[in-house]
């Protein structure tokens, strides 16, 4: 017994490197990691794919262990240096990705520390920095005192928080959910769709709102339209605006929604995924303002404060009602509920046990303060204005309306054939390329081309490539018609 009980101890510690195994592991990943950091600047937006076959044979897993050093090798070939890079500064699709160096330290520490962030009595100096961040943002949202929020794994989630407890403080269940209607534009994202769906409203009725010619919603066909739907007796429940659409990057008029959901008593729900963090410079506060009168707010740090994947957040404008939606009690939990008064972020989300995500943000905005992160989202806007003045003077190419964030939406129109087919060539040119990396959608029924610029890598000169690459490509395509 005693025997086996040892060879089992043995076996057991490969769980536990000692001080010296555990710096020759560091030792291994620091190089992997400035490797990789040193060749982002070169590194292309876009790369083919793996072979599946081939990293699917290498991935299995196995018995026994291989060595750390082929463990990298596998990541930099397979996974690292394939298909999109979202840690470029020409990648400009989508809504970019972050990562910046100082979360990945706060993730390493967190790892390693692995606090238990979800309830206050057990880790009170984690919650308390969840808590500290929350409060930061809600201030800066422009949110009284009452707020609360909690940091999400990712947007979606972030969302159908905010759902669930529009819902329940509305107290939307039964006979009520297919009478009731919630209002959004035809550019809202798709999460709130699966978000509805999931918190059981998949039977809610949805209007689709009108946009004006920059893509925002007509504030006086909402206010018309639940009119008609309060004097039809239905109970209008809660308006959906985008703070940055994910498609164009429009903004809705806030403000004058704002108005309305107040004098109709509806929920005024705001996904600022994408662009509600811009409030932290002065264009952006000036493009979200009436943000701070809804009720609750999305914000993603991993988008817009370029942090790396895993981190969204939702704030509440009342806490009592994120509270009620969320609150659950236990007979095992019987010493660890609402001790200091502080509150516990699992008992306003759907999570109990949960990555210490608050470190990766508090680290890097304690160490380099808030004022860079400003700067990087001021620059961005000035980016995205410069892009869509310069897109104006190459032959050939058509924008969309001044952005009004960092999203700039443009096609080009050759001089013969069809459009929308010469542009959807033109990004696969540009992927072929591999330089810049954008992305496409469909815009009134026509194909347009978008550049999302919020990587912290992006600066003019990725900007001055952009342009000079999309030219090229441009021109060549059409002289090869
Ligand atoms: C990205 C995005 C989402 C979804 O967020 P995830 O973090 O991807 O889950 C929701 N709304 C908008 C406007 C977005 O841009």
């Amino acid at each position: 017994m005693s025997n086996e009980l040892s060879a089992l101890e043995q076996q057991a510690r490969l769980l536990d490197p000692d001080h010296a195994a555990r710096a020759q592991l560091l030792d291994r990943v620091i190089a992997y990691s400035q490797q990789y950091l040193d060749g982002i600047a070169d590194a292309p937006a876009y790369a083919p794919p793996p072979d599946p076959a081939e990293f699917g044979q290498e991935a299995t897993i196995t018995e026994n262990g291989v060595s750390l050093d082929h463990v990298l090798s596998l990541l930099g070939e397979h996974v690292d240096s394939r298909s999109i890079n979202t840690t470029s500064g020409r990648y400009l699709a989508y809504i970019p990705g972050g990562g910046i160096f100082h979360a990945a330290l706060g993730d390493y520490l967190a790892a390693v520390a692995n606090r238990y962030a979800g309830v206050y009595f057990a880790s009170p100096g984690a919650v308390q920095i969840e808590n500290q961040l929350l409060r930061w943002m809600a201030d800066e949202v422009g949110y009284p005192a009452t707020a609360s929020g909690n940091l999400t794994s990712g947007g979606s989630l972030a969302n159908l928080t905010a759902i669930v407890t529009a819902r329940d403080a509305h107290g939307l269940e039964g006979d009520l959910i297919p009478r009731s209607v919630v209002y959004l534009t035809e550019h809202a994202h798709h999460c709130i769709d699966k978000a509805l769906r999931i918190a059981g409203l998949g039977k809610l009725i949805k209007r689709i709102v009108p946009v004006d010619a920059a893509y925002r919603m007509n504030a006086q066909a909402l206010d018309a339209q639940i009119v008609a739907d309060q004097q039809a007796g239905l109970k209008p429940w809660a308006i959906i605006a985008s703070a940055g659409t994910t498609n164009t990057g429009a903004v809705d008029p806030l403000t004058e929604i704002a108005q309305i959901a107040a004098a109709r008593k509806l929920w005024f729900h705001v996904d600022g995924a994408y662009g509600g963090l811009f409030v932290l410079c002065p264009d952006g506060k000036t493009a979200l303002k009436g943000i701070e009168q809804s009720d609750s707010v999305v914000v993603d740090p991993h988008k817009t404060l370029f942090l790396p994947y895993g981190t969204g957040t939702v704030l509440i404008r009342d806490r009592q009602h994120q509270y009620a939606a969320f609150n659950a009690h236990a007979d095992y939990m019987q010493n660890i509920l609402d001790e200091d008064g502080e509150l516990s972020p699992s008992d306003l989300s759907p999570e109990l046990t949960k990555h210490f995500r608050g470190l990766r943000l508090w680290l890097p905005l304690k160490v380099l303060g808030v004022t860079p992160f400003r700067a990087a989202l001021a620059e961005k806007i000035h980016l995205a204005r410069y892009f869509h003045e310069q897109l104006q003077r190459i032959d050939g190419f058509e924008v969309g309306p001044s952005p009004d964030l960092s999203i700039v939406t443009y096609r080009y129109c050759p001089k013969r054939g069809d459009v929308d087919q010469f542009n959807q060539q033109l990004v696969k040119a540009l992927q072929q390329d591999g330089r810049i990396f954008i992305s496409s959608t469909v815009v009134e029924h026509k194909v347009t081309l978008r550049a999302a610029i919020l990587s912290f890598r992006t600066h003019s000169g990725e900007i001055e490539e952009a342009l000079r690459l999309l030219k090229h490509h441009a021109h060549a395509l059409e002289q090869q018609a």
